[in-house]
């Protein structure tokens, strides 16, 4: 970890995204100095309160006076955990960096096996989920599906089951540092970077503690995001079923000029007009939306604000990799383990510091 003289980074940051976790954090730690002291490496723990409402931040700041390698980003609000990993990202100093969640679903035994992945040479180390235990037939089920649409539809190769659960090596965290989109889906980006990449399988177990915060609306908007970040499949879609019904449109005109040519005036009757009208009044409304999805996220782009705020940056030492994008307002040392309070900034993507 970083020294008095500032020489060292540590060989691992961890990256942990809080939100309301206050019943899994004295445990969580507790694991995670185990294993971690098990690897015989420098260390160090990156939190990122994503404005939790309990006393997840007291506990936390608390963890980080007692132990100096516990290290705490205050979000001025809930971002989200996409963006909290996204954060973790930015300020992580170590050799190779490994995002988990709180809840201990993503047991830290784990790493150690990622941690032998990346001895081996492999930069990325992904966890595999086999089996979830404690979650809800819907939520496997719906998991499952969106897992392999998403591996259907994207550009990019985004393994099944795998979570934000991972270690990547510095070099690709300095890659995903420079991905600045708003509407984020991490473990798509970190397909997208490449890198040699390899998964590590294991069994997710169920939450410690608390309730799951990824309600249905989130994990609809993740998905969403997943979608529309990786793929222009729902904007052509648009195009097929125009063609699909101009072709069966035109069909329809030479049967029934047909029709009419021998007599037959069998096409009468306002209902198959009505249904035919509302049928494709509403596909072309649910394209519309589509369209609207993408414009959103285009909009998203153009305003350009921050993807986070940070109000506290609580244990931080002062940086000295030279690659290292930590802004000024964090050089300074922090005086008896107190928070300093860090100008509203967000972390500059590495290619512009
Ligand atoms: N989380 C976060 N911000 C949010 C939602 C969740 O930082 O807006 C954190 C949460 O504290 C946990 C991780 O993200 O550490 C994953 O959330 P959760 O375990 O509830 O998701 P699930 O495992 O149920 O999909
Ligand atoms: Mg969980």
């Amino acid at each position: 970890m970083n020294t008095l003289d500032g020489n060292t980074r540590p060989v691992f940051s961890v990256v942990i995204p809080v939100w309301n976790e206050q019943e899994v954090i004295p445990v969580l730690y507790e694991r995670l100095v185990q294993t971690m002291d098990s690897t015989g490496e420098s260390w160090e723990v990156i939190f990122v309160n994503d404005g939790s409402r309990d006393r997840s931040l007291e506990l936390l700041t608390d963890l980080s006076r007692r132990d100096p390698r516990v290290k705490v980003l205050n979000f001025s609000r809930n971002f989200g955990h996409q963006i909290a990993i996204t954060a973790g990202f930015d300020y992580a100093e170590g050799d190779a960096v490994i995002v988990m969640d709180a809840d201990l679903q993503d047991p830290p035994e784990v790493l150690l096996r990622m941690i032998e992945k990346w001895r081996e040479g492999y930069d990325v180390a992904y966890a595999v989920r086999t089996k979830r235990v404690g979650e809800t037939k819907f939520k496997l089920w719906t998991a499952s599906a969106f897992y392999r649409l998403i591996r259907y539809i994207a550009d990019v190769d985004i393994p099944l089951d795998a979570g934000d659960f991972r270690l990547m090596d510095r070099k690709v965290v300095l890659a995903m540092r420079q991905l600045r989109e708003k509407n984020r889906f991490m473990r798509g980006l970190s397909s997208w970077v490449g890198f040699k990449q390899v998964a590590v399988e294991y069994e997710r177990a169920a939450r410690y503690a608390g309730e799951t915060k990824y309600p249905l609306r989130k994990m609809l908007r993740l998905a969403n995001n997943a979608i529309t970040s990786f793929s222009h499949v729902p904007l052509q879609l648009a195009m097929y079923t125009g063609f699909f019904f101009a072709g069966l449109a035109g069909l329809g005109i030479v049967i029934a000029v047909v029709l009419r040519l021998f007599g037959h005036d069998t096409l009468t009757g306002q209902a198959t007009t009505l249904v035919s009208v509302l049928f494709l009044g509403g596909i072309q409304l649910i394209f519309l939306g589509i369209i609207g999805e993408y414009l959103g996220r285009i909009y998203d782009e153009v305003k350009n604000r921050p993807l986070y705020l940070i109000a506290d940056a609580i244990g931080f030492d002062a940086p000295v990799a030279p690659n290292s994008v930590t802004p000024d307002s964090l050089r300074t040392r922090q005086r008896d383990g107190q928070s300093s309070h860090v100008q509203l900034a967000e972390r500059l993507p590495a290619s512009k510091v």
